[in-house]
Formats: structure tokens, sequence, C-alpha cells
């Protein structure tokens, strides 16, 4: 994106350097000489931006100077242990970062992010990965809140509605993986059939909260820390299209075995 706008700035000044060229009046000329000079400071940006390794250094060194230096007090505390109150599971789109759209500090957000942002079910098999980060967040870190957040635009939700109805895949671990929210996506198309294929995955990228949300409490210790009140499970939705985000609680309808109002 930056990419493009700087080659796009870059064209344009370039013209215009072009139709100046025409005029013989010395501001003219030291029109154009300034421009040029601008040109090529944009081409050495441009340039600059691919570097990964200024990238990080250059990074880390904003991260340090504006935040690490000035919070020294936070820094210590947290080199003495982590105490968050959010468990966060978020899609792995480079665009829905949780710190950046909801300004989670260092230390306040435990987080996994999946494609899709997806909760499997309770499997020690298949999905180890996930239930550590559950069961570490839960009994040790004895998060207080559970967040699940879908977005817009999400080419997880959109490949798992693209898996023709004879289930067939040809991915090696994308579409078995977004199979977890199966049941969203027959939930969209029974009910939503009227409507076309990327409004039904703007309510699959809701629905496939709501799937993992029930997931949830199929990991004993988080049904039984919602039931007793200690965990809140709530899911999200971030539009960036549209710069919002929804919030909702726990839908008892996915989760018809949960006896205790959250
Ligand atoms: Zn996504």
């Amino acid at each position: 994106m930056a990419k493009d706008l700087c080659d796009n700035a870059i064209e344009g000044l370039k013209k215009l350097i072009s139709e100046k060229g025409e005029l013989e009046s010395v501001v003219a000329a030291a029109t154009a000489a300034k421009i040029k000079q601008l040109t090529a400071d944009l081409e050495a940006a441009s340039v600059k931006e691919v570097n990964p390794v200024e990238r990080i250094k250059n990074g880390f060194d904003r991260f340090k100077n504006e935040k690490y230096e000035k919070n020294p007090g936070l820094f210590e505390e947290l080199a003495r242990g982590q105490s968050p109150k959010f468990m966060v599971f978020a899609c792995s789109d480079s665009r829905v970062c949780p710190s950046h759209i909801l300004d989670f500090q260092p230390g306040e957000a435990f987080m996994v992010r999946n494609i899709a942002s997806m909760v499997p079910p309770f499997d020690k098999t298949r999905y180890s990965s996930v239930g550590a980060a559950i069961e570490y967040a839960v009994l040790h870190l004895k998060v207080e809140n559970i967040l699940v957040i879908g977005h817009s635009c999400c080419g997880g939700i959109k490949g798992l509605m693209s898996i023709p109805d004879d289930g067939t895949t040809s991915s090696d671990f994308i579409e078995d993986w977004v199979k977890i929210c199966s049941a969203a996506k027959s939930k969209v198309k029974a009910e939503f059939s009227n409507l076309d294929f990327a409004e039904q995955c703007t309510k699959c990228e809701k629905e496939a909260v709501n799937v993992s949300l029930g997931n949830l409490l199929t990991y004993p210790y988080v049904k039984e820390a919602v039931l007793t009140k200690q965990v809140y499970v709530k899911g999200g939705y971030y539009n960036f299209v549209t710069g919002t985000f929804d919030m909702w609680c726990l839908d008892h309808s996915i989760s018809p075995s949960l006896t205790v109002g959250v």
C-alpha cells in the first residue's frame, strides 16, 4: 500500500517535471530541481521500505524510545511476571493486531493468533497448541476474560465458505483448519441463501466467532470458570472497512448444555 502510494507520487512528480521542463523561466527551473530532489527522496524511501533488517531495527528503536524507556515502572513489574486480565483470540491477518486496534499494552492480553481466529474443540492430539494456551491462560494466569475477535474481509472465512459441498480439499493445512467452524458455514448457507457470496462471508465471519465461543466450553476448566463467573467469554468483530468494533456475550443457543447464565 505505502509503496503504491509512493510509486503514484513519483509518477505524478515526474509528469510535473516534464511539464515544467517546457517552461524556460528561472522559477520553473528551481521548482523542477526541488521536485527532482523530492522524487529522489521518495524513491530512496521506497527502496528503504523493503529492507527488512532496517525495518525491524527501526521498529524496535521506536518501541524502546517511546514505550520501554518511558515506562520503567511497568517494565520492572513485567520483569517479575505477567498477570493479564484478557486472553484474546485474533486472526493472523496483518491488519487486525489486537495490540493496535484495542490498544492493549504489554502485560494486558495473552494472545493466540491463527487463521480466522478459531478456537478448536478440546482435542489433545489435533489441537495441542491452542489447548496449551487455553490451559495456561485459565489455570495458571487466571485470566478473567476470553475474547474471540472476528474481522471483515477474512481470507480464512472466505476459504471455509469456498470449500465444496462434498468437502474435498486441496491445501495441506488451511482448509482442514478452517473446517473447525463448518457449523457456522452450514448455518449461514441455510439461513442466508438469498445473500451473495461476499455477504454470506460477512455473516460467517461473525457466526464463526460464536462457534469458537461454544468450543471454548469444551475445555473443562473454561466451562467451570464460566459457570462460576471467574471468566467471562465474549465475541468481538472488527470491521476495518467501516472502522467499527462490535462486542457481544456468549450466545446461549450455541451451548445448550450451559445451565448457568453468563
Ligand atoms: Zn482473518
